[in-house]
């Protein structure tokens, strides 16, 4: 029995540190006086981030791959326009903003997922994945040129769910951190209120209620080995998000430490234990 946990405890450990952590925090929730935890890895959710980019590319693909997509429209820009990309991306914000309310009032509904592209001409492109009416070209040519961005825009029909999803994974998981350099405070992919719920933050769950969330300065896997190995907590679950839940061991947890973060730690996990 303790030679198969201990099996069971070196295999969750090896999971947890293989998996793709990125920055130097986690934090810890702590429920039911230090009988249950929640270990969460703390991420930076950066488009830059060698983990945290192509993770966030995914979860855009899932998420863009549930709707019946409809049509892609790609809006350019006519370079010689604008000073420098930045103004142009800056002002094709602005001009898209419009033509959605133009859009709507003319031929009625229109939801839509849209990200950024880093041109090879340095310059940036809007694709839109729409949802709703039919929109003629011609005419939305000459409302982007009205609007003193170019006339150049593309609409095409969305063939299948997989055309689309590879689609995004071009422009959201290969090319990502591409663009995220070259306009770094642009919001990359941006979605309409009625799209898919709405929501253009991050779908971060919340800790669970009730417990004390404790900010670790340790890497994620440390913190898990620490609690496992040091104090016997013992593995309960984790989730998608890379969440490890923990539960104390029946005699309750040893104490013991040795880095500062780990007294630290442990003074929190004391107080809630014994108060
Ligand atoms: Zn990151």
């Amino acid at each position: 029995m303790a030679a198969e946990s201990s099996l069971l405890l070196r295999e969750k450990l090896t999971l947890i540190s293989s998996r793709e952590y990125c920055g130097k925090a986690g934090a810890v929730n702590i429920l039911d006086h230090a009988t249950r935890l929640e270990v969460v890895p703390l991420f930076c959710h950066s488009w830059g981030c060698p983990r945290c980019g192509p993770r966030k590319g995914r979860e855009w693909i899932k998420r863009i791959s549930a709707q019946k997509i409809e049509r892609f429209i790609t809006l350019t820009c006519q370079t010689t326009r604008f000073a420098n990309p930045l103004v142009a991306a800056a002002e094709m914000k602005a001009a898209f903003a419009v033509i959605v309310r133009r859009i709507r009032r003319k031929f009625g509904k229109f939801e839509y997922g849209g990200f950024w592209e880093l041109h090879k001409s340095g310059y940036p492109h809007l694709h839109i994945l729409s949802v709703g009416s039919y929109i003629p070209q011609k005419w939305l040519s000459l409302q982007w040129k009205s609007l003193g961005i170019g006339f150049i825009v593309h609409i095409s029909q969305v063939k299948s769910a997989r055309q689309c999803a590879r689609y995004v994974a071009k422009y959201l998981v290969k090319g990502a951190r591409r663009t995220w350099e070259a306009f770094p405070n642009m919001r990359l992919v941006q979605v309409s209120a009625g799209f898919d719920g709405g929501g253009n933050g991050e779908a971060v769950k919340k800790a669970a209620p009730g417990g004390k969330l404790v900010r670790v300065e340790a890497r994620f896997p440390q913190i898990v080995e620490y609690l496992m190995l040091d104090l016997g907590f013992m593995w309960v679950d984790d989730d998608d998000q890379g969440r490890v839940y923990l539960r104390a061991p029946p005699g309750g947890f040893r104490r013991v430490a040795k880095e500062p973060w780990q007294y630290k730690l442990l003074a929190q996990l004391v107080e809630a234990a014994d108060g």
